[in-house]
């Protein structure tokens, strides 16, 4: 730990690696002896032309994505995904189905109510989301535009571990909190988006990767920043960049490459996850009440007996008097929360098991 810094456990805009942040201020004043910092070249200059280049190459590398899919840095955070999917995927008639599981599908589906039809395929809401649907829970209709999941619940701490078999119909993911912790087939997706603040960057930037066949559903009469075919079109220079977002995202891929790439960090992640996981199950004092099967390793929501608000606002400020910052839960649920995204290390979730025994001890 370098003097100075502590461990942040927020949700998002969140952690991001040491490494990149000093890379970052080694660059600041004079980018690549251009004499400017990155934030003040023009995005269609041959120094920009580079950055985005490395970004989108290093999205492809540690992706792995096909060549048949566009890789777009796009803006508007994941919310305007909301909103723009439906505006270009769907068809007419063809109703959306939705695996509702929390927060950000109900936020998705706000949108979907404003421009398409749709029918939820599977939800858990009468468990307040802390499981997912699963096996005769779910029904697919064979003909739907596509299925919208959102792949982790930031907020409840659900993942999905596997995917659902959509068939031929477009899975569409919101992967906002859980890209590249982990391996997937990007074959198996129609289209994949993720705001950038947590495992990809900075704030400013939205990941779309997308079929590129899929872009072409889209009417020419929506408004032309709306369509993805714009974007696919211009390599994601349409309009002005956030070129620093971009710049950062880049430097992250190269970050992931020097880790050993996804498959190592999801190895470490899964490390982290299983001991706090650990540490949570224990005794009784703490406890997570999510279904195992379904807990996230990127948001490890948990209580303090079964919900001491009291003493869960303890832990809260008493961790961050102990260098652990942002372990209070969501606002709309309460309790607390550990989001260990790709740049936690591994000593992070030690220092914070740590802390908790200690806490527990004073107040079991
Ligand atoms: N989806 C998920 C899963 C999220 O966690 C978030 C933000 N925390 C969003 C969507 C919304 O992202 P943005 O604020 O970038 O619009």
């Amino acid at each position: 730990m370098k003097a100075g810094r502590i461990y942040n456990f927020g949700s998002g805009p969140a952690v991001l690696p040491l490494r990149v942040l000093e890379r970052v201020q080694k660059d600041m004043l004079n980018y690549e002896k251009s004499g400017m910092s990155i934030m003040e070249i023009g995005h269609r200059t041959k120094i920009f032309d580079r950055v985005l280049q490395a970004a989108e190459e290093g999205v492809r590398r540690e992706l792995k994505v096909p060549d048949d899919y566009a890789v777009l840095f796009l803006q508007g955070g994941a919310s305007l995904q909301f909103a723009m999917i439906p505006m270009n995927l769907y068809l007419s008639g063809k109703p959306v189905d939705v695996l509702h599981t929390g927060m950000w599908t109900k936020k998705a589906i706000k949108e979907l109510g404003l421009i398409a039809e749709y029918k939820i395929a599977g939800t858990t809401e009468k468990d307040n989301f802390k499981r997912l649907p699963h096996g005769k829970e779910v029904t697919f209709n064979p003909d739907a535009s596509y299925v919208h999941i959102c792949s982790n619940n930031t907020i409840f701490g659900t993942q999905w571990q596997q995917f659902p078999d959509t068939g031929m119909v477009p899975l569409v993911a919101d992967m906002s909190s859980d890209i590249l912790s982990r391996v997937i087939e990007v074959s198996r997706f129609g289209l994949i988006f993720a705001g950038a603040q947590k495992n990809l960057g900075i704030a400013g930037l939205t990941l779309v990767v997308i079929r590129k066949d899929l872009a072409e559903r889209a009417s020419k009469n929506i408004p032309t920043m709306m369509q993805y075919r714009c974007h696919i079109e211009n390599g994601s220079r349409y309009n002005t960049p956030p070129v620093f977002a971009v710049y950062v995202t880049g430097l992250v891929m190269e970050w992931i490459s020097s880790q050993g790439g996804v498959h190592k960090l999801e190895e470490i992640n899964q490390k982290k996850a299983t001991l706090l996981y650990r540490t949570i199950d224990e005794g009784d004092f703490y406890s997570c009440p999510v279904q195992k099967e379904d807990r996230s390793k990127m948001n490890v929501v948990f209580r303090i007996r079964e919900g001491d608000e009291a003493l869960e606002a303890q832990f809260a400020e008493a961790s961050q008097k102990a260098g652990l910052d942002g372990l209070k839960g969501h606002r709309s649920v309460g309790g607390l929360r550990a989001s260990i995204y790709n740049a936690m290390p591994l000593e992070g979730v030690e220092a914070l098991t740590q802390f908790m025994k200690d806490f527990q001890k004073k107040h079991g």
